[in-house]
């Protein structure tokens, strides 16, 4: 035995290398195990939303809204540029140094806050105890009064369209494209499956991306998922609904999937196949047989609301555990588990976490939704406010989309927040902000917002709920 900690994270992740941080501010003797080897071939602490995520994601999604709009829109405002081009491995380089960045600087706060960093593969043992080993293969084994699971999730594959990162392609070949594909086959309509579509089609590519289920966007407001539907629809994205991938060849450089709708049978050929049906949780060899930690029935680390497993002084955060599979929850969990461990009596809102899609609108929201609520027997006031009536979006150009506010009929309260539109994510923000304190539609209908900003069709939805809106009739 070469060592015991008090906590042992395995994965360093937004997950644990959050929880790390938390657990050594509070004064714990604490390390963090990470296996993953960056584009570098070092270990490259973040985790999924570094790497190959959430940030690498958003740095293209950025990159080709700008492309886009210097190509599409940039005329409006009376700005001429001459013929605009796209040098991809520029824009694929910038991203790889913004992963490099952050991943550096996580790598620099684990080491400021005293995070003992192991590289190599964690497995849990019986009694609390960790083998780690290292990337020369040798094994050392430590021990722990505590233990934090958080080794996250991986794309899930389907028989149907085998992944080779060539033609075939999961959500991380999505990100390194080494030029446009002309012909981009998207299959899942999911968050990753839009914004990885978007990036490539308002570079150029002709996308096509066809779902198994009839509704678009299930988990939205249906206001705001229609509305979304029409919008990516008109910017160019072909969204098949009720299209179930039976078959994929690959022949060349190109790659001819089958599919059945409700008329039959259907063919395509494509470029470039991203396949972005899901994640699942990684849990291969983390636990040793004797370990003693249970799992669910869909390979989720069995946890309980304070992500606590079936093992005294284990725990579980992330996307290897139930809930939403979003960095920001990964990283409160691993805060309350933190604090939990270190006595405090932390705990986390598992009803108002936002959620994002950073497409151009973007889709955001938090809190229920119309359907969910009515569904629930729930009486509720609804108030909208279009994009197209706010001064700051016309001034910018930018009006798709609407703000919705749901509050509780009888008492006020501020239930849901659905936003598509220029800056969504911000303004839902604000919504669960104030929810979190139990706002009504009146409090927020009360209060000063700047003007001109997005934000004032926050106040105008808010306001609309109780039938006061001011700036649309
Ligand atoms: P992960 O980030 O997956 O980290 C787990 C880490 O554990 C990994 O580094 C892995 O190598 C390591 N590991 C696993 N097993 C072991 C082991 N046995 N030993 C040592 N190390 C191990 N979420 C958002 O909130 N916003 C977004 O905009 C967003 N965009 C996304 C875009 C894409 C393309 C993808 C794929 C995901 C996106 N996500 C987004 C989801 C987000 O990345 C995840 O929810 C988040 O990373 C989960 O954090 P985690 O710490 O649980 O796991």
């Amino acid at each position: 035995m070469s060592d015991k900690f008090d906590v042992i994270v395995i994965g360093a992740g937004p997950g644990g290398y959050v929880a790390a941080i938390r657990a050594a501010q509070l004064g714990l003797k604490t390390a963090c195990i990470e296996k993953y080897q960056g584009k570098e071939g070092k270990t490259a602490l973040g985790g999924t939303c570094l790497n190959v995520g959430c940030i690498p994601s958003k740095a293209l999604l950025d990159s080709s809204y700008k492309f886009h709009e210097a190509h599409e829109s940039f005329n409006v405002h009376g700005i001429s540029t001459g013929e605009v081009s796209v040098d991809v491995p520029t824009m694929i380089g910038r991203k790889d140094q913004i992963v490099k960045n952050l991943t550096g600087g996580v790598a620099a706060l684990l080491k400021a806050n005293g995070v003992t960093v192991f590289e190599g593969h964690g497995k849990l043992l019986a009694g609390k105890q960790v083998e780690v080993t290292g990337l020369d293969g040798n094994t050392q084994t430590l021990a722990a009064e505590n233990v934090i699971l958080a080794s996250g999730s991986k794309p899930v594959d389907i028989p149907p369209a085998p992944v080779d990162q060539k033609t075939i392609v999961d959500s991380t070949g999505a990100l390194d494209f080494t030029s446009v594909p002309g012909k981009l086959g998207v299959i899942g309509a999911g968050v990753i499956g839009l914004e990885l579509g978007s990036v490539w089609a308002r570079l150029g590519a002709e996308v096509t991306v066809i779902e198994a289920m009839d509704k678009f966007l299930p988990a939205a407001d249906e206001q705001i998922s229609k509305e979304a539907f029409k919008v990516l629809s008109k910017q160019g994205l072909k969204i098949l609904l009720g299209a179930r991938l039976t078959g994929s060849k690959v022949e060349g450089d190109q790659v001819t999937v089958s599919y059945t709708t409700a008329e039959g049978e259907q063919q395509q050929t494509f470029d470039k196949l991203i396949v972005a049906v899901g994640r699942r949780p990684v849990t291969t060899d983390l636990l040793a047989a004797d370990a003693g930690v249970d799992m669910d029935e869909r390979g989720f680390i069995f946890v309980d609301d304070y992500c606590a497993t079936s093992v005294p002084g284990v725990y579980a955060i992330g996307d290897v555990v139930r809930g939403a599979m979003l960095a920001h929850k990964a990283s409160e969990e691993g805060v309350m588990v933190a604090e939990r461990i270190a006595g405090h009596k932390a705990q986390m809102n598992y009803d108002l976490i936002p959620s994002v899609i950073y497409t151009h609108p973007e889709i955001a929201w938090v809190g229920k939704s119309e359907q969910a609520l009515k569904a629930e027997g729930v009486e509720i006031n609804v108030g909208t406010f279009p994009f197209a009536a706010s001064g700051r979006a016309m001034a910018a150009n930018d009006t798709a989309g609407l703000v919705k506010v749901i509050a509780d009929a009888k008492t006020d309260r501020v239930l849901g927040v659905h936003v598509m539109g220029p800056s969504a994510a911000e303004l839902v923000q604000q919504g669960a902000i104030g929810m979190e304190f139990g706002t009504s539609a009146e409090d927020l209908g009360m209060m000063v917002f700047s003007h001109p900003t997005m934000s004032e069709a926050l106040h105008e939805a808010a306001l609309a709920v109780n039938g006061h809106a001011i700036h649309i009739a």
